[in-house]
């Protein structure tokens, strides 16, 4: 099976696979190398970011789950308009600064469950690279100096505005943007190199003190750690433009060669119909959702589940959404694991064929331009064909190994189904509640009400809450 995806430089959907050559087998291709942009980390990244981040792990997974090799870097952008205001309004260097939310970020990625990728390269550490970047578009006269900063000349470099669509608007030739962000209906030349102002960080150059633009800093980190044509290059749907289509044009005019062969973009999670963004401040963080008791568990579960190409409006109901088909996972896991032997009464050995034939639809989902919607359609299908197999006990011991395995092949995709639950609470805890369950059921066999609702009390005090069913007594972290 192939894997098919839109590309935003074709605008079509595409037949995948790494490099200029197609290949008998997966195994003869050398690693995906893969780019995201990463964060500014000038502040808590909130969860319309980690919508492009889940993606991003999403998607490196399931390359992997496909048996490509994967060699990703997702940048760290430490150095900006944005991360230079905020340290001088916080009275920090910008290290500090940066580092503060750096740390945090990498936290919020634990807690999401998503992988830590090969490379995680900081801007303010290929400041030669850049340099060496404006150089050669400089000899190839693509530059110009004004006011102590130099400008990529959009106007004499043909091929500008190919991933936007822009070749038939109006650019302002010699007019130029400072600002590392701004809009497409004003298409101007942008800023390679910055001059320094007052109390700004700068660094010492070949073309004089200042700092880089944005756009130069994610051509020169891919230069230095790929040092040619990468594969896949992923980002929210807001950086086509100007972002991507700066990147895209330094880089292709400094090295003369393509320079991503799949460009993947991620639509936005919106509030009422507006992007979540810091700048409309209709944001929450992840700290904001865990602070009100939703679970990191769900909030992958939301980000994940509708298909990346379409806006995903947010909404705390959707949550409560998310926790429900969560709930279906586990009571389906929770039961199985359950199983003993004494449960069987026949064996018809269709289980195999069934977990064939799910990660087969599975698979076929997901080549489809990722429709993970469908393959999560897929997830629950098959739980509920296992669940009446269950009902009339024809699942034998084996089986069940068969199951469960057929779930992690599915769970190191989506990372959802054996997410760790309670992975703020220590082993000596865990230990702690089993024993205290024991004696509850004990309690209760000994009729004992007293001390067993004593136990769920006890629990309940410490964030644990029991839930009893006819497999057994269960706890969650509330
Ligand atoms: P930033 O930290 O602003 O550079 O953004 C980090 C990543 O989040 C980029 O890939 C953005 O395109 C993406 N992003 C920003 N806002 C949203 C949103 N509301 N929905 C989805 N992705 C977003
Ligand atoms: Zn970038």
């Amino acid at each position: 099976m192939t894997l098919k995806i839109y590309n935003s430089l074709s605008k079509t959907i595409e037949e995948f696979f790494p490099g200029d050559e197609k290949k008998e087998n997966i195994n003869d291709y050398s690693p995906i190398t893969i780019y995201s942009c990463g964060p500014t980390v000038h502040n808590y990244a909130h969860i319309g970011n980690f919508r492009t981040f889940v993606f991003n792990d999403f998607l490196r997974r399931y390359l992997k789950f496909k048996n490509f090799k994967v060699n990703h870097a997702m940048n760290i952008t430490d150095v900006d308009d944005k991360t230079i205001k905020g340290s001088n309004e916080n009275d920090l260097t910008l290290k500090e600064y940066t580092e503060k939310y750096t740390k945090i970020f990498f936290n919020d990625l634990k807690t999401l469950n998503i992988e830590e990728v090969e490379h995680l390269p900081r801007a303010t550490e290929s400041i030669n690279e850049m340099v060496d970047l404006i150089s050669k578009l400089n000899d190839k006269n693509l530059v110009y100096k004004k006011d102590n900063s130099l400008y990529f000349s959009i106007s004499k470099y043909n091929d500008y505005g190919k991933l936007s669509n822009l070749q038939n608007r109006d650019i302002k030739s010699g007019l130029r943007y400072d600002t590392d962000e701004y809009d497409k209906d004003d298409i101007r030349d942008f800023a390679l190199w910055k001059d320094s102002k007052e109390g700004e960080i700068s660094w010492d150059t070949p073309f004089g003190k200042g700092r880089p633009g944005w756009h130069i800093e994610c051509s020169a980190m891919i230069r230095k750690i790929f040092n040619s044509t990468i594969d896949i290059h992923t980002g929210g749907v807001d950086l086509i433009f100007p972002h991507h289509e700066n990147e895209m044009a330094q880089s292709e005019a400094a090295y003369n060669e393509k320079f991503v062969r799949y460009w993947i973009h991620v639509e936005h999670l919106l509030v009422g119909g507006k992007k979540m963004s810091k700048s409309l401040g209709n944001f929450y963080t992840l700290k904001d959702l865990l602070d009100k008791n939703y679970s990191a568990r769900s909030i992958r579960y939301l980000l994940i589940s509708s298909h990346y190409r379409k806006q995903l409006n947010f909404t705390l109901d959707g949550l409560q959404q998310a926790d429900q088909a969560l709930q279906r996972i586990d009571n389906f896991v929770f039961r199985l694991n359950k199983l003993e032997s004494e449960n069987i009464q026949t064996n018809d050995s269709k289980i195999k064929s069934i977990c064939e034939n799910f990660i087969s639809n599975f698979t076929e989902s997901l080549d489809n331009d990722l429709n993970i919607s469908k393959g999560f359609g897929n997830l629950f299908d098959f739980i509920h064909n296992i669940n009446s197999l269950i009902d009339s006990k024809k699942i034998d011991l084996s089986e069940k190994k068969i199951i469960l395995s057929t779930l992690e092949k599915i769970d190191s995709v989506i990372g959802i189904i054996f997410f760790k639950k309670d992975s703020t609470l220590k082993d000596l805890d865990k230990e702690k509640i089993e024993k205290l369950i024991i004696e509850r059921d004990q309690a209760k066999l000994n009729k004992n009400y007293e001390r067993s609702d004593e136990i769920r009390d006890i629990l309940k005090k410490d964030g644990i809450l029991l839930e009893d069913s006819k497999e057994g007594t269960r706890w969650k972290k509330i």
